[in-house]
């Protein structure tokens, strides 16, 4: 008989590891204690509205290729991609934006006019981007973090130094203008971490940001996450929503079973992709791997204060993406990361999808997702997330000069309270460990319990970090790694 193997959690690191686990012949059963599957990906539907709950950017679409690939499949058998042109906006103050287009030259023509001589340096910067990306996938993010050697290879021996200096001080080494310099340090924000203590090596994301493009999937995120349970039950694997989890069970150091909803059952190998603080939580202390100091004194990626709004007319002046660097970012990221606490005046990111995809709000009406990067484990309460709102549909009206306040039918918010009650996420991080110097790669918390055998760990908090195409990948190798090593 085929080994039962059980998934904690349904996030895309699950569903990934699913697919593979169920092509390798186990039986596989998914135990998710939400109502719906895709973890951080869920769907919220309202009054005709619909809204990611999460994440809302589709990168590195080549990932997701290279995951249906492994099946035979195609992203398209599942849903429909269209490249968002433009890729996304920034406001930097009133009226004041620059739009990042969905081709290379538009955007050196957009650089070129904001600061002479620029598309020369951003030619170059994303040359070396382009081979650190295929560099990263190449040779790094597909390795199961198991022992630093698996990284010593030719290409990456060349790059060494890139881990030693950051990607602020290559960001800034020939890029004056304070707009491209915050255009170009965006995307490592998907990192978790301050681009100044982020190693150069991840300008890699600049490559994935306007070299491969920004994507909308036909329905929004959530419809990938139909396509791989989809493909995963076509594969056998049975999911189970509503069930809570609330204990591995471990008799002579092997995992033997889950304790869920009260009922026990006996398992042969159990793979967690929920948070992995919470699912150490689930055993006796005598097999937890890592103490609390030891998560005390990581650099978790933010928590979000999030607010899914609809609006009874269309919105102007912005586009599907439109980020709000109209503040000092320095001293936000000093609130999430230094000195954990509410930020004075946070840059704020706002998601319109229903602008590209009218599948997202009744005709002439919009859907708005408004997410504030902020620390994990900070109080919340109603009142501040109604003064946040406040503050940035405030700055909403007024650097793209319309109102809009009177014309919001409804809001819902999601905050660090609702991130530890939704997911057991730790401190209510929104996307798990950063990826810095010290938390990449093999000195990130191991895939392969250290304490009990066939145990295993994917996700965010794992290899290789943080976002969907991560997660897909995570779910790959520790696949992989269960196939070589399982008991
Ligand atoms: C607001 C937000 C915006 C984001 N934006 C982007 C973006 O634009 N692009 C991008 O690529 N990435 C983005 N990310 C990151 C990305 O969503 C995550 O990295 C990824 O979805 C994490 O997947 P995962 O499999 O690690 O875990 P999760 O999605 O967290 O899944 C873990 C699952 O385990 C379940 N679980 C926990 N405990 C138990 C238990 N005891 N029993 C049963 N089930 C349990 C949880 O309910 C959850 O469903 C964003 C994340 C957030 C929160």
């Amino acid at each position: 008989m085929s080994k039962k193997v059980h998934i904690i959690g349904s996030g895309f690191s699950s569903l990934a590891a699913s697919c593979y686990m169920a092509k390798l012949g186990y039986n596989v059963t998914v135990f998710e204690r939400n109502a719906t599957v895709g973890g951080r990906a869920r769907r919220l539907e309202k009054e005709g509205f619909t809204f990611d709950i999460g994440p809302t950017w589709y990168w590195m679409p080549d990932v997701f290729e290279r995951f249906f690939g492994d099946f035979g499949k195609k992203p398209s058998d599942y849903y429909q991609l269209e490249k968002l042109e433009p890729a996304y906006q920034v406001y930097f103050g009133v009226a004041d934006s620059l739009t990042v287009e969905g081709t290379l030259d538009k955007i050196y023509e957009m650089f070129e006019s904001e600061e002479k001589g620029s598309s020369q340096h951003l030619k170059k910067f994303l040359k070396s981007a382009k081979d650190n990306y295929e560099t990263a996938i190449e040779d790094l993010v597909y390795k199961p973090g198991v022992s630093p050697l698996e990284l010593v290879t030719p290409t990456t021996i060349a790059r060494v130094s890139q881990f030693f200096s950051t990607v602020r001080k290559k960001v800034r080494k020939n890029i004056k203008s304070k707009k491209l310099i915050q255009i170009l340090e965006f995307p490592v924000l998907f990192l978790g971490a301050k681009p100044s203590n982020t190693p150069a090596f991840y300008n890699f994301m600049n490559y994935a940001d306007f070299g491969l493009g920004t994507w909308h999937p036909k329905g929004g995120m959530y419809s990938v996450v139909e396509g791989i349970k989809t493909l995963a039950e076509d594969l056998g694997v049975v999911f189970k929503t509503h069930a809570n989890v609330q204990e591995i069970k471990v008799s002579n150091g092997k995992v033997s079973g889950l304790k869920v909803d009260n009922e026990e059952i006996e398992s042969d190998l159990v793979l967690s992709g929920a948070d992995y603080h919470h699912t150490e939580t689930l055993l006796k202390k005598e097999y937890r791997q890592y103490s609390e100091s030891y998560w005390d004194k990581k650099t978790f990626a933010p928590s979000s204060l999030l607010f899914y709004v609809g609006f009874d007319k269309k919105i102007e002046n912005v586009e599907h993406h439109t980020l709000f660097f109209d503040s000092d970012f320095d001293k936000h990221a000093r609130t999430i990361y230094d000195d954990p606490s509410w930020p004075d005046d946070p840059l704020f990111y706002a998601s319109f999808p229903s602008i590209t995809d009218p599948g997202f709000a009744p005709k002439g009406k919009e859907a708005g997702v408004f997410l504030i990067p902020l620390a994990p484990g900070i109080k919340d309460t109603d009142e501040i997330r109604e003064h946040y709102f406040e503050m940035i549909i405030g700055r909403l009206e007024r650097l793209t000069g319309q109102q809009v306040k009177k014309n919001i039918i409804f809001k819902e918010s999601f905050c660090v309270n609702d991130f530890v009650k939704d997911y057991n996420s730790y401190k209510g991080n929104a996307y798990g460990m950063a990826n810095t110097l010290l938390q990449t790669a093999f000195l990130r918390p191991k895939i392969k319990s250290k304490k009990v055998q066939n145990l295993y760990f994917t996700g965010q908090l794992t290899v290789p970090g943080p976002g969907v195409p991560p997660s897909l990948i995570s779910g790959k190798i520790t696949s992989e790694l269960i196939q070589k090593t399982r008991a």
